[in-house]
C-alpha cells in the first residue's frame, strides 16, 4: 500500500548524520511505492537539500532559524510538528538517537500516534511491511507488521543501509514558516568534549576498552588502533567507573548501543549488560588474557592473550594493509 512518509534529518556539527539518510532509505521501503519527504530543522540546513535527493527523498521541506541553532526538546519537536501539520504523512521516522528517543515519543504521545522504537531491520514481503526490534537488552528480536498509520518510527544507526547515491536526483524544496515557540529553556554555550571526531554511535570501527586496559594511559593504543582504522573509542563501565575514561563513551544497557562492523573488544570480560549494547556488531574480535572470559562467547574472532602486546601488533599491521 502506497504511503507518504517523512523522513526527519539530523545534524551534527552543522553536518548531516549518516543515520538521516538511512531514515531516507527506511522510509522508501515503508512507503512502499508512495512518496519519501524529507523534515530539516535547524540553523543552516537548506544547503544539504540536495543529499537528501540525491539518497532518495522525493521532496524536503524545512524550517530554518536562529533559535535552532542548538537542539531543544520544545524548539525542535514544536518545528518537527508544524512539518507534519504541513505534509500530513501517514508515517514519519527518524533515527534511534538521543534526539529521536526524545522527540519521537514526545510527538506520538501528542498526537496520540504509535511509536516503534530502535527498528533494526525492514523488510517488504508483498503487501507486508515487517519490522525487526530487539527486546529484553538485546537477548530476543520481535518481529512486527505495520498495520495502521500514522505512526512513528525511530531506527538504530548503522543497521539500514542508506541507498546509492545519484547525484542526477532533484526535487522540490520548500520553507516552512518557524512556528511561534514555547522555550523552556535556552542553550546559551555549548563546551564540546575533546573526541576523536568519529561519532561513537555511528562508527564503523570501535575499539572498546575494559578494565583490563587499566589507566588512562593504557587507551591510548587502542586510540592508535581506532585511528588508523577510521573508527572510535569506546568503553565498559568497568573502565569509566575505574576513571580511566570518560562516561560518554560507555557502550551497554546503560550507555550507548551501537552496531559498527567491526567491535573489538579489549580487556572487557562481556558481562551480560555490555553484551546489550554491542552483541549485535557485525563482527567481533575479543582480546582477552583469560579464556573462559564470557566475551568469547559472542565473539567471532579470539585472540587470547595481553592486550599491551597484541595491540601494537594490529596496529603495525593495518598500517601495512594500508601503505
Ligand atoms: P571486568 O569484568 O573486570 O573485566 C576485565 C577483563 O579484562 C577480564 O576479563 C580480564 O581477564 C581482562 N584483562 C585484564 N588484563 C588484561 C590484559 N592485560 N590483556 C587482556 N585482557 C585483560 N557495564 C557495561 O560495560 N556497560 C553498561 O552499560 C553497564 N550497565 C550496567 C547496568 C547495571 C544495572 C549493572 C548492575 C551493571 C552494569 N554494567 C555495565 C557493569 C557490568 O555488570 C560489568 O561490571 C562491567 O561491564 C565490567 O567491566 P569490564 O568488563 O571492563 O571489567
Amino acid at each position: 500500500m502506497a504511503r507518504k512518509v517523512l523522513a526527519l534529518a539530523e545534524f551534527k556539527g552543522g553536518e548531516v548524520r549518516s543515520v538521516s539518510y538511512e531514515a531516507i532509505a527506511a522510509a522508501r521501503m515503508i512507503a512502499d511505492g508512495g512518496e519519501v519527504v524529507v523534515g530539516a530543522v535547524g540553523e543552516d540546513v537548506a544547503r544539504h537539500t540536495s543529499s537528501f535527493f540525491h539518497y532518495g527523498g522525493d521532496r524536503v521541506v524545512f524550517i530554518e532559524s536562529a533559535n535552532l541553532r542548538t537542539y531543544t526538546l520544545d524548539g525542535f519537536s514544536q518545528c518537527f510538528q508544524a512539518l507534519l501539520e504541513e505534509e500530513e504523512p501517514e508515517a514519519i521516522i527518524m533515527g534511534h538517537t538521543s534526539q529521536g528517543k526524545e522527540v519521537a515519543p514526545k510527538l506520538a504521545a501528542k498526537l496520540e500516534s504509535g511509536l516503534i522504537s530502535d527498528i533494526t531491520d525492514i523488510e517488504v514481503v508483498g503487501e507486508n511491511v515487517i519490522l525487526t526490534r530487539p527486546i529484553y537488552s538485546g537477548k530476543a528480536f520481535e518481529k512486527r507488521i505495520l498495520t495502521d498509520t500514522p505512526l512513528f518510527f525511530t531506527i538504530r544507526p548503522n543497521n539500514i543501509e542508506k541507498l546509492a547515491a545519484d547525484p542526477g536526483r532533484d526535487g522540490e524544496t520548500k520553507e516552512v514558516a518557524e512556528p511561534s515557540l514555547d522555550l523552556r529553556t535556552v542553550v546559551k554555550e555549548v563546551m564540546q568534549k575533546a573526541t576523536s571526531g568519529v561519532d561513537l554511535s555511528e562508527a564503523k570501527v570501535i575499539v572498546a576498552g575494559g578494565r583490563g586496559v587499566k589507566s588512562e594511559e593504557g587507551f591510548k593504543p587502542l586510540q592508535e588502533l581506532a585511528d588508523v582504522l577510521g573508527g572510535a573509542v569506546g568503553a565498559s563501565r568497568g573502565a569509566c567507573d575505574a576513571e580511566y575514561c570518560d562516561y560518554s563513551l560507555q557502550i551497554g544497557q546503560t550507555g550507548k548501543v551501537v552496531t559498527p562492523d567491526l567491535y573489538i573488544a579489549c580487556g572487557l570480560s562481556g558481562a551480560i549488560q555490555h553484551l546489550a549494547g554491542m552483541s549485535n556488531s557485525k563482527v567481533i574480535v575479543a582480546i582477552n588474557k583469560d579464556p573462559e572470559a564470557n566475551i568469547f562467547n559472542v565473539a567471532d574472532y579470539g585472540i587470547v592473550g595481553d592486550l599491551f602486546e597484541i595491540i601494537p601488533l594490529l596496529i603495525e599491521e593495518c598500517k601495512k594493509l594500508k601503505v
